[in-house]
């Protein structure tokens, strides 16, 4: 007999399969001893009172065995001798381009300009070693893309655009744990995907796929208005080599060269709105407390606390984003003379920080005129005014970068110094490998970005009692929560508006925010470009 049961239970009574059983055996009034598989379906931690619950739901298989998989898997056929299809980026959104299209039956030629995802974690070590940034291998660049060493959290909001079980499925049938299908918050850690995404290009190539690494493109090779595929340079050699076929671009948010050559090429795109500001750190114990409501914290059954504030602030949002709790804040600049900061945590989130990002939403109206933080002659005289987002994210980089002695040192203010406009005399111990260094942020942060965090955290001190305090430090700049320029592209082909064979992709065209989303773009634009193979 199969039954579903909704189970609302003690974290000790969730923490492990005996205990389930044993919980359910007693309560269902069934011999544990017939028990013999039970699957959780979903799983969300209620801790909105002072007792905690966790809310389980499972399927229970009494004296039978389950016939089917955790995971349904996908079958990927042999493409080697396919018609080819070039994907310009190894993100989330380039790998599950790159996979779908296998299973459409195509083959994918997929380019990289940064390292594979093991060579990459030594040049992520030696930003904090030696100060300096790769610019073609880091936090946002190489087999990965932005994901790779992030928390790897896979929720998302937008869940209409596109099926993110699947998304779930693929990354469970290449290795992440299967936790992943139940938990309503649901992350994989920074220690295991890097296996996940090794394991995903090796059915890449095992199908009959390509992946180049170190292969950055240059430009699209165009035939009148049609892309018919890539001239790329290989970073290790030097040499000039051209990809052929439709071309999925995957690039992320952060290559701003390929943004540069849009623009300059006169290939349709368009400022977008992004959102700005700063990691903030607190001890996990001190978020614990708060949101478990318990002076000795989490306990050895709950995971590390999350939380998650918005609110409005003079017409526009200020809101937590991308929440690492037992994290590490990280040096995610893409060149140098840039300090840009982000999050990531292993899967146990065992650290002794929370971070989250702090940001402020900025529209292109935002920056102009009088709230312009940027040079206003070299603002005035420049050609196009597309890439202006684009500007005031690297001014904001430099200008930290600067504040930060020249170097990955990241300014820094403690919480309540900041919201009470004080230069922080000491700071706390920070995960931030690279280092610290005490910098009124309130004073130099373009106003409409201080202010409005002032007031933010203010409000979130007020709904959640010692938030607000100078325990936390907040760790500049958080720049790049999205990408500054959408490329333009058609709502029912995904084809860019004027160039066929283009279909702009992810993050980095502006249509995904995440990793689950970025999949999900990446699947629908193989399904679009293997429509217009078969026009
Ligand atoms: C530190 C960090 C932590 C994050 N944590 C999370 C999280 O926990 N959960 C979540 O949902 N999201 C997280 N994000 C955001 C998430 O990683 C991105 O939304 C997602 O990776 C976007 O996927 P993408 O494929 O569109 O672009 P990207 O992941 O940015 O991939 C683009 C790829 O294209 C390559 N590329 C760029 N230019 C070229 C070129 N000219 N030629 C060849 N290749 C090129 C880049 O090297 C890169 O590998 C995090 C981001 C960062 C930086």
């Amino acid at each position: 007999m199969i039954q579903e049961y909704q189970l609302r239970v003690l974290p000790q009574q969730a923490a492990g399969m005996d205990s389930i059983k044993a919980y359910i055996a007693q309560e269902k009034g069934v011999d544990v001893r017939t028990l013999n598989h039970v699957r959780v379906l979903r799983r969300s931690i209620d801790a909105r009172q002072r007792t905690i619950y966790v809310n389980l739901s499972v399927r229970v298989y009494i004296n039978e065995q389950p016939t089917d998989d955790d995971c349904p898997k996908t079958v990927y056929p042999e493409v080697a001798d396919a018609r080819q299809v070039v994907v310009v980026g190894a993100g989330p959104g380039g790998l599950f381009a790159a996979l779908r299209l296998i299973e459409l039956g195509l083959r994918p030629i997929v380019i990289e300009r940064g390292k594979n995802v093991h060579e990459r974690k030594k040049d992520l070590a030696l930003i904090s070693k030696t100060q300096k940034v790769d610019g073609e291998s880091n936090y946002c660049f190489g087999e990965g893309g932005a994901g790779a060493y992030s928390d790897g959290k896979l929720y998302t909001r937008s869940k209409k655009r596109g099926d993110t079980e699947k998304i779930l499925h693929v990354f469970c049938q290449h290795g992440a744990s299967t936790d992943i299908l139940a938990d309503a918050h649901p992350h994989i850690g920074t220690d295991r995907l890097p296996r996940v995404i090794e394991n995903m290009r090796n059915t890449i190539l095992k199908q009959g796929g390509e992946v180049h690494f170190q292969t950055k493109m240059t430009r699209f090779i165009l035939e009148g208005d049609t892309v018919a595929g890539v001239e790329a340079i290989d970073l290790s050699t030097g040499e000039e080599r051209r990809f052929t076929g439709p071309v999925i671009l995957a690039t992320g948010h952060s290559a701003r060269d390929v943004y540069r050559y849009l623009d300059h090429a006169k290939i349709e795109i368009e400022p977008k709105g992004i959102a700005v500001g700063v990691r903030l750190e607190h001890p996990s114990a001190l978020i614990d407390q708060i949101q478990y409501h318990n002076r000795l914290g989490r306990g050895r059954y709950l995971p590390a606390a999350e939380y998650s504030f918005v609110t409005q602030v003079n017409g526009r949002g200020v809101y937590s984003f991308c929440m690492c709790p037992g994290g590490f804040v990280i040096p995610a600049a893409t060149g140098p003379h840039q300090i840009v900061v982000n999050g990531m945590s292993p899967a146990n989130r065992g650290t002794q920080w929370s971070n989250s990002g702090m940001v402020v939403e900025i529209h292109p109206e935002d920056i102009a005129g009088d709230l312009l933080f940027m040079d206003k002659e070299l603002h005035d005289d420049a050609d196009s005014h597309l890439l202006d987002m684009m500007a005031f994210q690297e001014q904001l980089e430099l200008s930290c970068w600067q504040q930060g002695n020249m170097r990955q040192t990241a300014p820094a203010q403690r919480m309540a110094d900041f919201v009470n406009g004080k230069l922080s005399y000491d700071l706390p111990k920070s995960s931030y490998a690279p280092g610290l260094i005490s910098s009124p942020l309130h004073f130099w942060l373009p106003k409409m970005i201080s202010e409005r965090l002032q007031m933010g955290f203010k409000k979130f001190g007020q709904m959640s009692r010692g938030f607000l305090t100078n325990e936390a430090v907040l760790i500049a700049v958080e720049t790049r929560t999205s990408s500054p320029v959408r490329i333009l592209r058609e709502r029912d082909t995904l084809q860019h508006i004027r160039l066929q064979g283009l279909f702009p992709c992810g993050e980095g065209a502006g249509y995904a925010g995440g990793i689950v989303s970025a999949g999900v773009d990446g699947e629908r634009c193989a399904n679009a470009c293997a429509a217009y193979l078969n026009r």
